[in-house]
Formats: C-alpha cells, structure tokens, sequence
C-alpha cells in the first residue's frame, strides 16, 4: 500500500543549500578578516634540517626515525646561500628551519635569514638563538620540568626556556599534547602567561613504529580538547589558537584521513601547491621527494602535528568555502596559523567560537563533544 506523502519533506531530507562563495562571504567581518589573511597567500614553504645533532635527546622524537640522522652535515654557510638563492628562484618564499637542533648551527641560521627573511626556527629553546635572526622561534614544550626530565632528560627545561625567551616577539611555546601530559597543561601555560610568553598547542603524533605511552587514544584525544578549549578560554590574549583548532588536531581520525594530506609524500601531485614546490632537504642539503613532508617519519594515519595542520587544513579553503560555518572555523584557522607562524601577524578574535566539525565529518565519529 502507498502511505500518503508528506506536504514539504522534513528539513533534514532536503539537500543541502548551495552556497555561492559571495554568500558566504555576505558577513562583514567574515569578509573583513577573508581580505586580512589573503594577503598571505604568496607564502611558498619548504622545509631544512639545519643539523642532525641535539643537546638533549626526547622519547618519541620522529628526527631520530628513519634515514635523514645518518646525512652528513654540510656546514658550509656559502652552500647554505647559494640553496637558499636556488630556493627563492623556484618560488620559495617561506622557510623552516628544524633539524635536530637549530641553535646549534646560529652562522647557518643567520645566512638562510639574510637570504630567506620569512620562515621560522623549531627548537627545543635551550640555547638562545641571536637576536639577528628575525625568524619565529617555535619552542617544543612537553610538560612541566619533572616530566621534561623523565622524557626529555632536560634539567629546569622550561625554566631555562622562558630565561632564553621572555618578552620576545619572535618565540611561540609549543606544547605538545601526550597522553601522559594533559593535565599538566594549565600549570604550564599559565607559568608562560605570567611571563607574557605565547603558547600554542600540538597533538603528538607518534614516529612510525612507535606504540610507546606517549601515543594518543580516543579517550586522550577527547580530554585534550576539553583541555585545550578550557585554557583558550582562560588565556585568551596568551594563547594562540582556536576552538576548530582543537577539534581539527583531537578528531579520532588524523589530518590525512579529514582533509587529504597535500605534502609529497601523501600526495602523488606534482601540478599544484605543495605537492608541486615541497621539498624537505636533510643536513647535506639533499632531498627525495617519495618521503618529502614537514614531520617525515611520522606514522601518517596517527599525524596530529601542528606543523602538518599549518598546511594540510589551510589548503583546503573550497570544500570549507561550502558553508558560512565552516568557513568562518577555517578563518580562524588561518588566523592561528599566521599568527603562530609570521613575525608581526596579529590575530583577532574567534568568528566561529562554536565547535565546528570539519566539512563531511561529525565532531567526533562517535559524535561526542
Ligand atoms: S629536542 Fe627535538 S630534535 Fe632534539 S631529541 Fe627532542 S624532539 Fe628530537
Ligand atoms: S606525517 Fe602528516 S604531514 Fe607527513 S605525509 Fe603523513 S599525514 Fe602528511
């Protein structure tokens, strides 16, 4: 028998509207703050290990994994110039130093930036990088002194680190989320507010391999956010990031299986962005383009990095574009990402301070906040 049709179908069974990128741009701060952050999209990034030494020596560390320890250091700062010259003519325009330890290298440091002035320096803040270098500083934090030395085997490390870094506009802490750490968080991130410091956060994304305790599961992912959304909201001018941030980098599912990974290794592409122009060069200036992205040897399914999501999310402004929502959460997204990672880039406030499941996903797969 034919049961009677209803009027109008029920609001959840019509498809969904179809928004033309002027709609979503009809909000003036929407369009405001698009105006603002599309200034930046000349950026151009590859990546350069600057050494394979470091004066401390982390579990779960992914430069340790894989073959790029083994290359030989080339520290010559004339061979440094001339890549750095090569790079900016194949359209290169935004550099990060990483390494092992950047600081240790600070002739090479100063080279890359009197050729290459945008980018930025990943270092574990032990040792001061001159003042010349007006790159970023992004300081790796993994907890409150007592842990950095269990995993680190770093005495007074953060100490230390704020002696290196208070009041300088160039350093961003970055603390990186483990499931051993999260409640040490607020403890942390209010002793670096109290000395006017800057944090953002970072998932750890465990190396290939590596099924040690520092390894997220759903239930460490879950009480990350709520973490990480509590001291957002506490620290609001102190830290750098944003309710879509936390759940884009705490989702059960990794960067790669939300938004497609575009760096080389996880993207066969050689026509566009950064499958075309990345290259991560190891310490004798080598690259390879099959194993080519900014964490290498880091599992792709487990990849929350921080660094990953600088660009793996930031690429994908159309299918955020298909909603006023979501594109409002991928603003603020950007907003984050210039803000951690451009010298002088000042970051508003939220436009989207809901949570925001990323485009064709539910919050959580198990739809749990
Ligand atoms: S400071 Fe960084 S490079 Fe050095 S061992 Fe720790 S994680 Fe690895
Ligand atoms: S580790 Fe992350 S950034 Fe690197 S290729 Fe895999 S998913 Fe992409």
């Amino acid at each position: 028998m034919k049961t009677a049709q209803a009027p109008f179908p029920a609001a959840e069974s019509r498809p969904p509207k179809k928004w033309k990128f002027s709609d979503v741009l009809a909000e003036r701060s929407v369009h405001e703050r698009w105006e603002k952050v599309r200034q930046y999209f000349f950026l151009r990034e590859s990546t350069y290990d600057m050494t394979n030494r470091c004066n401390i020596r982390c579990d779960g560390c992914y430069y340790y994994e894989g073959e790029k320890q083994f290359a030989l250091e080339n520290r010559d700062p004339e061979a440094w110039r001339r890549l750095m010259r090569a790079e900016k003519a194949r359209g290169i325009t935004y550099v990060v130093l990483a390494g092992a330890e950047p600081s240790l290298v600070p002739e090479l440091l100063q080279v890359c930036y009197e050729e290459m002035p945008l980018g930025s320096i990943a270092s574990n803040g032990f040792k001061g990088i001159p003042a010349s270098v007006g790159y970023k500083i992004h300081i790796s934090v993994w907890g409150n002194d007592d842990t950095s030395l269990r995993i680190r085997k770093a005495k007074h490390l953060l100490l230390k680190q704020i002696e290196n870094y208070r009041q300088d506009p160039r350093a961003v802490f970055v603390y990186t989320f483990t499931r051993e750490n999260i409640d040490e968080a607020r403890g942390v991130v209010e002793t670096l507010a109290m000395q006017g410091c800057k944090t953002t956060f970072n998932v750890f994304s465990a190396p290939v391999g590596y099924q040690g305790p520092l390894r997220h599961d759903r239930e460490s992912l879950l009480r990350t956010r709520k973490v990480m959304l509590t001291l957002l909201s506490a620290f609001p001018e102190q830290v750098l990031f944003s309710p879509y941030n936390a759940v884009a980098h705490t989702h059960p599912l990794g960067l790669h299986a939300l938004y497609a990974c575009s760096y080389p290794r996880m993207n066969p592409s050689t026509d566009l962005g950064l499958g075309r122009s990345f290259r991560q060069y190891r310490a004798d200036l080598t690259w390879d383009r099959n194993i080519a992205c900014c964490v290498p040897d880091t599992d792709c399914e487990d990849c929350r990095h921080y660094a990953a999501g600088s660009a793996v999310v930031t690429a994908r402004l159309f299918r955020h574009a298909a909603s006023p929502d979501t594109f409002r959460a991928w603003l603020d997204y950007i907003e984050t990402y210039l803000a951690v990672w451009v010298m002088g880039y000042e970051k508003g406030g939220h436009l989207c301070p809901e949570l925001m499941a990323p485009p064709g996903f539910s919050l959580n797969s198990d739809g749990r906040t």
